[in-house]
């Protein structure tokens, strides 16, 4: 018997196809001929048979998979609004518009419109910055790990910087404190233990070698039971006393505050610049709702120094970014316009009922063997540890499928959808669905479940 691999049709074969031919008048002709090829290497390994939808259509599959972008928007079911693996924080319309508008020609990002000369780019969001938190500088970096670095390097570099042992924590995505000082140049000097460091620890640890006291904000665990760490405001103030630079790594830009909407704990930006420390870092895409970026506010010379280190040209910010941040930091002239129009702000404010009709929304439209449930959202990013969102939960019943196999579906879905998983059921969370969305996430399921 003949091998049926060596019946396999040849790659022009295929590409005289009409239908194949036609794809390769209307798309890239290099992408079709890699996907006639790969159609016939898969069908090589899987025994040399035919691909049981026919050639033409398994190439034609194959050419949409690889002319897909490889980064795309997909619904965030999970109810964790702040999710790290599906890009962080959403951006508002004004912010998507001033990327449109910036992105689509030339722009001043670094030129001075009045003088007709060379301007910096560290302008652009400054005053701002400067007019919505009360600080005395500002400037804006690529991204809030990076802004710890220029800062570490520009107020510490040769010396030593004094941390607290409860403080040197992992962010995720291997930012971990002691790394980043070391590749700063600055030297590490550990303080108190992990569970309690206080104030006479700081001092006793001061050296003429000291440039900085650092203070990171437990932004992603709790440390509960025997506890004590020293508020910023004491480290700024021996900072002051003795000469030496504070810095805050606070992780999220909370820049209003939450606690009216049950969300309390964080330490929004005004209240660390209002502890005194010389230097506050923290994301542009947590809490704050805008791109991804590192923003340091502080003192002129705390900034100046920061905005002139070598380190900062490394991890400048983009036009892109600035645009986007100009545009979300506007908001926030307004607090409840910005809470209504960010969506971050949004999704953590909005009110249960409201959570509920889009659950119940997307329970009709699911239409199978589902029930809504109170349960909890997320805040996520490493922001509010351990907060408590109330939410609504659609959970559907994967039978006759698993649980595994109904979220993989709607994972492969067309926009994808994430979901979690809980007691077997599958958990859709509205309070990260768009309203816009409810209809697609319903259809997803239905199909998911039929396919
Ligand atoms: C998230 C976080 C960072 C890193 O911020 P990126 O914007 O991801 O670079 C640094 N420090 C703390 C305390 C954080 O929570």
């Amino acid at each position: 018997m003949t091998d049926p691999r060596r019946r396999l049709p040849a790659v022009d074969a295929l590409l005289a196809e009409p239908e194949v031919a036609a794809l390769a008048v209307t798309g890239p002709r290099g992408l079709v001929v890699r996907a006639v090829r790969e159609t016939i290497e898969a069908a090589r390994a899987n025994g040399g048979s035919a691909p049981p939808e026919g050639w033409s259509a398994a190439i034609r599959a194959r050419v949409q998979r690889l002319a897909a972008p490889s980064l795309g928007p997909v619904i965030n079911a999970t109810g964790v609004v702040l999710h790290t693996n599906l890009g962080r924080a959403p951006l508002a319309a004004p912010a998507l518009a001033a990327l449109a508008r910036v992105g689509l020609g030339y722009a001043n990002l670094e030129y001075d419109l009045s003088r007709g000369t060379r301007g910096s780019r560290h302008g652009l969001c400054r005053d701002l910055l400067v007019e919505l938190t009360g600080a005395e500088d500002a400037v804006v970096l690529n991204n809030a790990a990076g802004a710890v670095l220029v800062a570490l390097s520009a107020l510490a570099r040769g010396g030593e910087a004094i941390v607290s042992r409860g403080e040197l924590v992992e962010i995720g995505g291997a930012f971990r404190i002691p790394d980043i000082m070391a590749r700063s140049g600055a030297t590490l000097v550990e303080v108190g233990t992990t569970n309690r460091t206080h104030l006479k620890d700081y001092e006793g640890a001061l050296t003429p070698a000291s440039k900085l006291l650092l203070k990171v904000h437990q932004s992603n665990f709790q440390v509960t039971g025997f506890t004590a760490q020293v508020p910023a405001q004491e480290i700024a103030t021996v900072g002051h006393a003795r000469g030496v630079a504070s810095l805050y790594d606070l992780g999220s830009g909370l820049l209003i505050d939450l606690a009216p909407w049950g969300l309390t704990g964080e330490p929004t930006v005004p209240q660390a610049l209002a502890s005194g420390m010389d230097a506050v870092a923290f994301s542009g895409d947590k809490l704050l709702g805008g791109p991804q970026a590192g923003i340091l506010l502080g003192t002129r010379a705390a900034i100046e120094a920061c905005r002139n280190d070598p380190l900062a040209r490394a991890v400048r910010a983009d036009k892109l970014t600035l645009a986007a941040l100009e545009a979300t930091l506007v908001l926030y002239r307004e607090p409840e316009r910005a809470r209504r129009e960010i969506p971050v702000l949004r999704m953590l404010t909005e009110d249960v009922a409201q959570i509920r009709q889009r659950a119940e929304a997307l329970h009709k439209g699911v239409g199978t063997d589902a029930d809504v449930v109170e349960g909890e959202s997320e805040v996520g990013g490493g922001s509010f540890p351990g907060a408590q969102l109330k939410t609504w939960l659609v959970r559907v019943n994967p039978r006759p499928l698993t649980a595994d196999t109904l979220v993989a579906r709607l994972r492969a879905s067309d926009p994808p959808v994430v979901a979690r998983i809980g007691d077997d059921r599958v958990l859709l969370d509205p309070r990260t669905i768009f309203p816009d969305q409810v209809e697609t996430v319903a259809r997803a399921v239905r199909s998911a479940l039929d396919g």
